[in-house]
């Protein structure tokens, strides 16, 4: 059986998975309950060590914020510490437990949980996008994730769409997330309603209920929204030709009466002969889920490639 190691922002989860029994055992602790970096880890290899002397681990997978793949270290720079620092995780934990360790973006770690436990299974070659606060993408290709060289592929949100001159998280302007996530919806709906700011917006269930209901303007904002990533949805279909695209995350959960309305958009977008391959799918693993099945997928296959 695996470790499989989730480091978010509020909490910082463990797994212990058996490869056909699934999830046997969880445990949590909260990230910023901490007074610094160097405190939580040793806090987060002591969970490793009682978990490791519990079960028989064979490899650790971690999903990391901020991973860079090409120094091997991840730098929780949202997080309220001041000794923060680019961190070798995986040569630390090899070293106080003796267990190959792997980390990966946590972006990306969503794409090996679909690969091996959701629609991956039936698809070779895949995109990923995560819609919720953000926007995300992991690209999975032949069965193996793609992660550019350095850790950082799929920032798919970062892309820029024409005439939107919308301030991104990044810095950046007209960012595809600027429209396509959360706050993008709130952002639109705002401008359509002349609100102060995106603040006084309704929050996003509510307008989706809203639009269900009839509302022109939450119809016309979400309408907007997912013409905008139908359209950027064809960029990516044209650089990488995946059998399917897969959507996860909370806005996700309510594609589903958008679908044919972001397919005719990218469809519409595409070179002839690229028309009709695509499959348009919604992922049917819950985020909880995802969060501990990404870095335990990645657990395993470290595992495989030390067999
Ligand atoms: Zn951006």
């Amino acid at each position: 059986m695996v470790l499989g190691i989730d480091i978010g922002g509020t909490n910082t989860e463990f797994a212990v998975v058996d490869s056909t029994k699934g999830i046997l055992h969880t445990e949590k602790i909260k990230t910023k309950g901490h007074d610094s970096f160097l405190n939580y880890i040793e806090n987060l290899t002591d969970v490793v060590k009682l978990l490791s002397s519990n079960y028989s681990i064979s490899s650790i997978g971690i999903g990391a914020p901020n991973f860079d793949s090409y120094s091997n270290t991840f730098s929780p720079v949202n997080f309220p510490w001041s000794d923060v620092a680019p961190f070798n995780l995986a040569k630390h934990l090899e070293h106080e437990v003796c267990i190959p360790t792997s980390v990966v973006n946590d972006a990306n770690a969503v794409a090996l949980a679909e690969n091996r436990y959701g629609i991956g299974r039936s698809v070779n070659s895949f995109v990923i996008i995560t819609i919720g606060t953000g926007l995300g993408a992991g690209i999975v290709i032949n069965n193996k994730l793609f992660d550019g060289s350095y850790g950082y592929a799929g920032e798919f949100g970062h892309t820029k769409v024409e005439n939107i001159d919308r301030t991104c998280n990044c810095g950046g302007v007209g960012c595809l997330e600027t429209v396509v996530s959360a706050n993008g919806i709130k952002r639109t709906y705002a401008k359509k309603m002349n609100l102060s700011s995106p603040e006084v917006s309704p929050v996003v269930r509510t307008i989706f209920e809203e639009a269900r209901k009839g509302d022109k303007i939450c119809t016309e904002t979400l309408e907007y929204t997912f013409q905008v990533l139908g359209k950027k949805l064809s960029d990516l279909i044209h650089v990488l030709t995946p059998e399917a695209i897969i959507f996860c995350g909370n806005i996700s959960k309510s594609l589903d009466i958008y679908m044919p309305l972001v397919k005719k958009e990218c469809e519409r977008n595409l070179l002839n002969n690229m028309r009709g391959k695509t499959k348009y799918m919604i992922s049917e693993l819950l985020d909880r889920q995802m969060n501990l099945l990404g870095p335990a997928s990645l657990a395993f296959n470290k595992k495989l490639d030390f067999a």
